[in-house]
């Protein structure tokens, strides 16, 4: 069975932005890189989950959130990383009704664990939002992380609380 590296997008992969799809909007977060290589290294595949909600509410296409999707495999195969999966909730509970893969849900996770037969007590979800580490802690994941850059965040059901990427490998980081 694979163990895998589960990284929300918006606020992990890149720099938050309100409803983003445009490439030129796309801004990596430092240190996501050297993240997800430390990761491969050790045998874990790398899945995204992420909720866009600005599907449901005709922010932006399926087709314009594949584009990005795309170009963003694209840019993490040029360092040598394989995204193995993107998964995403285009759903939003108003407008299109409740479903079971928006996080907090662990629909995704738990879709993953059957298309790429993945362990999920040995993998480890990366989000920068509580419903993160909710949907991580429903789908049995024993290792959990909370990115919060601006450290504002004191109260979370994550392991740990991380205001760099580099924080949770790097025992030498600050
Ligand atoms: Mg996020
Ligand atoms: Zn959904």
């Amino acid at each position: 069975m694979n163990k895998a590296l589960f990284l929300d997008r918006d606020g992990v992969i890149n720099v938050e932005k309100d409803y983003l799809y445009k490439i030129e909007d796309f801004e990596f977060i430092d240190g996501i890189f050297e993240l997800c290589k430390y990761y491969e290294r050790l045998g874990f595949i790398i899945v995204v989950v992420t909720n866009q909600s600005g599907i449901a509410r005709g922010f932006y296409s399926e087709d314009e959130f594949e584009i990005l999707t795309s170009w963003m495999k694209d840019k993490f195969l040029q360092q040598g990383i394989l995204i193995s999966k993107v998964y995403h909730c285009p759903h939003h509970p108003k407008i299109s009704g409740a479903c079971s893969c928006r996080k907090p849900n662990p629909g995704m996770l738990l879709d993953a664990s059957k298309d790429l037969n993945i362990d999920l007590s040995k993998s480890i979800i990366i989000g920068d939002k509580e419903r993160d580490i909710e949907a991580g802690l429903a789908a049995g994941l024993n290792c959990t992380y909370l990115f919060d850059e601006s450290k504002s965040i004191t109260l979370s059901k994550a392991n740990k609380i991380i205001s760099k990427l580099k924080d949770i490998y790097d025992v030498n980081s600050k």
